[in-house]
């Protein structure tokens, strides 16, 4: 790329990348990573730095550390990979000292680059592949031919060397020429930190900050920038939500006060509501009660009562006369739910609430009838799926939508089902606990409450890991274990990742991070295991169904409706039936190739035993290794089941990406160096400060260059996006 850059041009942030860096290289960064202005480029940070301090030598290298080397390519190599489609590509490298193996999967176009005689800095953790030594998809950067005849070895001696992100057309070096040239002529940058915080938290000023994450002479330039560049991300995100939640909570609603009839409802149960059960209803009534839109999220165990806690808030809507929307996020649970509103709310309730159910499977006079009953007011509580959404699907009063297992979905269908009222209060109920200072951050909008008991008299599940691995004649004993139960006049589920052995399932149950495994092994499916099942001499008494994501939906509920009524014993499925299924009757999960799925899937799948009278017993099937990432997530569900506990697990053994929801996450939502799952205690800190600054002066008038910040960062869409999951 070549630089041309016309004199007398101020260039601020927004200053088009073109006007500074001439058209053509302006296009190459557009296409590669979608910047169009100054301010997109300077926040593009390295990812790591390189120093001369810590190149090793190729001879020296041990197998399991992080290594950065300066070597020259020798070779270049492209091959198919034999369990899958894709490419690999071969790259050796040598100092002279000895020789390595880069391997890229499915980057093909790095040769490119890479051709043998070019020199550069490769960096990354070695491993072992078939006894040789390899780096696998390292960091490098090439040097140019100016580099190669370098005079410049004693500049490198102390200075970092930034290695950034980069792309097929553009190289590492390349963005860092390119921020060089920006840097050079870039005006003053405008503070978004209050001077105050800036002051109390020993920030540099911003210009000084992104001069020296770009181009620092020590360590320290870069850590110290790096510190205030990550303060700035978390405040004004922080700032962002608060406002965002200040203006929420500004509009009009209609106040819900629990009456007789709640009061009259809470007797009726057949049991005592838990302490953290009544002090989220507290929460939630006294939110209600104001005239402004109550914007509540519910986190609880599996199993800890959430759905009667918001049942009992529908009661309280219902006292003047409001409707409540509960929305599922799949048949099977709309329909549970809706039988057993019914059942909670005891006949009489239930006669004058008169709850309706509405899914896409209905027939036609089913519908009508359902729409009917919601527009004319005349049902109280109107339960579906996204049918719901529909713009057939009006109310009368419309008083509070609750979303069940939220993660589910976007804040797009929140959205939709809030404009069907005005300004209704918004309960939403989750099972996947989350750390309080990650809610900061996804859930910064909402308040939360959490229910942190299990109703007492619950039953201990007992979690087993069978690890095939290490003892492959476990497995005929884990179908007696089954067997055992089923023999007892219990019911169990047997979970597998595929549906059939070319199928996999079609929602997040494969584990994509072993996608650069290349020995792909063949899945327990759903086609597979049941007639295994059903061979079984032990099994052969027993009523053996499938449910997965394939199936019709009025198949999958049929069959789940028969497995609820006892008249099956055992259900193979997916994780079809991971979110709240209660069956209390079921008292063995098993689940096979267990490594395959996330922490707190195992967890929420376990939760589907042990809910009734019966001990629970649940037994994750592996063939992983030990001391793998993925045999660890076995173990530490099998460790405890505290889901709090396994939340942060969780956090601490996934990538950024899968907490936020996608790889992309951290573009879209405006955060590059905060790491939700690390950065707890700043997200706290900048939260406690972004509340000071926006209560006192909400629309940020006294703080124009913070109220800039907040727009050139997170346009709408990205704020929508985090206040989503
Ligand atoms: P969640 O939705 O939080 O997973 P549910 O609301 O489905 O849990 O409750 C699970 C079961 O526990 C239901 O059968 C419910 O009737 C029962 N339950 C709820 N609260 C209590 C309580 N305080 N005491 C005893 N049982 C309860
Ligand atoms: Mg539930």
């Amino acid at each position: 790329m070549a630089w041309r850059y016309r004199e007398g041009v101020s260039v601020a942030l927004d200053t088009k990348l073109s006007a500074v860096l001439g058209d053509r290289s302006a296009k190459a960064l557009q296409s590669a990573f979608g910047y169009t202005l100054v301010g997109q480029l300077v926040a593009h940070y390295p990812r790591r730095y390189a120093t001369r301090g810590e190149l090793t030598s190729i001879a020296g290298v041990p197998v399991g550390e992080m290594a950065t080397l300066v070597a020259e390519v020798v070779s270049v190599s492209t091959r198919g990979m034999r369990a899958r489609t894709g490419s690999v590509l071969e790259v050796i490298i040598s100092d002279g000292t000895g020789l390595v193996t880069l391997t890229f999967f499915n980057q093909a176009w790095r040769a490119k680059d890479l051709v043998p005689g070019v020199r550069g800095i490769f960096a990354g953790k070695v491993g072992l592949y078939r006894g040789e030594r390899q780096l696998a998809h390292p960091d490098y950067e090439l040097f140019d031919e100016r580099e190669l005849t370098n005079t410049e070895g004693e500049e490198w001696a102390k200075r970092p060397i930034p290695l950034y992100p980069a792309t097929a057309k553009v190289a590492s070096w390349q963005m860092a020429r390119a921020l060089g040239v920006v840097l050079d002529v870039l005006d003053a940058v405008p503070d978004p930190i209050p001077a105050d915080i800036a002051v109390a938290e020993k920030l540099m000023p911003s210009k000084e900050a992104l001069e020296k994450i770009h181009r620092p002479g020590e360590e320290q330039d870069w850590r110290q920038a790096r510190d205030t560049l990550r303060f700035h991300e978390a405040f004004v995100l922080q700032c962002a939500l608060v406002q965002r939640r200040i203006q929420a909570a500004s509009h009009t609603s209609v106040a819900r006060t629990a009456g007789p009839g709640t009061e009259a409802f809470l007797g009726s149960l057949p049991f005592a509501l838990t302490s953290d059960q009544q002090s989220v209803l507290a929460e939630i009534h006294q939110d209600m009660a104001k005239p402004h839109p109550m914007n509540r999220l519910v986190q609880g165990e599996v199993g800890s009562g959430k759905t009667v806690v918001a049942v009992a808030s529908m009661v309280t809507v219902s006292e003047s006369g409001g409707q409540s929307a509960l929305l599922a996020p799949t048949e099977v649970l709309a329909w549970q739910h809706f039988r057993s509103i019914v059942a909670t709310l005891g006949p009489e309730l239930a006669a004058s609430m008169n709850p309706v159910l509405l899914t896409g499977n209905l027939r036609a006079a089913e519908t009508k009838k359902a729409l009917l009953a919601a527009a004319s007011g005349q049902a109280k509580i109107v339960v579906g799926t996204h049918a719901l959404l529909s713009e057939r699907v009006t109310f009368a009063d419309l008083g509070l939508v609750v979303i069940d297992e939220q993660h589910r979905f976007g804040v797009d269908q929140r959205e939709a089902l809030r404009q069907k009222g005005t300004h209704p209060h918004v309960l939403v109920l989750t099972a996947t606990p989350i750390p309080r200072t990650v809610a900061m951050t996804v859930f910064g909008d909402l308040d939360v409450s959490t229910i942190r008991m299990v109703p007492s008299g619950r039953q201990p599940i007992s979690t087993h890991v069978v690890a095939l691995g290490d003892h492959p004649n476990w497995y005929p004993r884990v179908w007696q274990r089954l067997a055992e139960e089923v023999a007892k006049g219990r019911q169990g589920f047997v979970v597998v990742p595929s549906i059939s052995p070319s199928v996999p399932e079609d929602d997040d149950a494969v584990d994509s991070s072993q996608e650069a495994s290349e020995e792909a092994r063949v899945l327990a499916s759903v086609a597979e295991t049941v007639p295994l099942l059903r061979g079984l001499p032990e099994l052969s008494h027993a009523k053996i169904e499938a449910v997965h994501g394939k199936l019709p939906s009025d198949e999958k509920d049929a069959v789940m409706q028969a497995f609820s009524a006892g008249d099956i014993d055992v259900v193979v499925a997916t994780t079809v039936i991971e979110v709240g299924i209660d069956v209390p009757n079921a008292s063995v999960m098993v689940i096979l190739d267990a490594d395959r799925f996330g922490v707190s899937q195992l967890h929420q799948l376990r939760g589907r035993v042990g809910r009734g009278e019966h001990a629970g017993v649940c037994l994750l099937v592996t063939a992983c290794e030990p001391d793998t990432p993925a045999r660890a997530r076995v173990e530490a569900v099998a460790a405890t089941t505290d889901g709090f506990e396994l939340a942060t697990i969780d956090l601490e053994l996934r990538s950024e990406g899968d907490v936020l929801g996608d790889r992309q996450s951290g573009r879209r939502s405006g955060l590059t160096l905060v790491r939700v799952t690390k950065d707890g205690e700043l997200i706290d800190q900048a939260r406690s400060y972004a509340t000071r600054v926006v209560e006192a002066d909400p629309r940020l008038a006294g703080h124009p260059d913070l109220a800039v910040d907040i727009a050139r960062r997170l346009d709408e869409a990205s704020v929508d996006y985090l206040a989503k999951n």
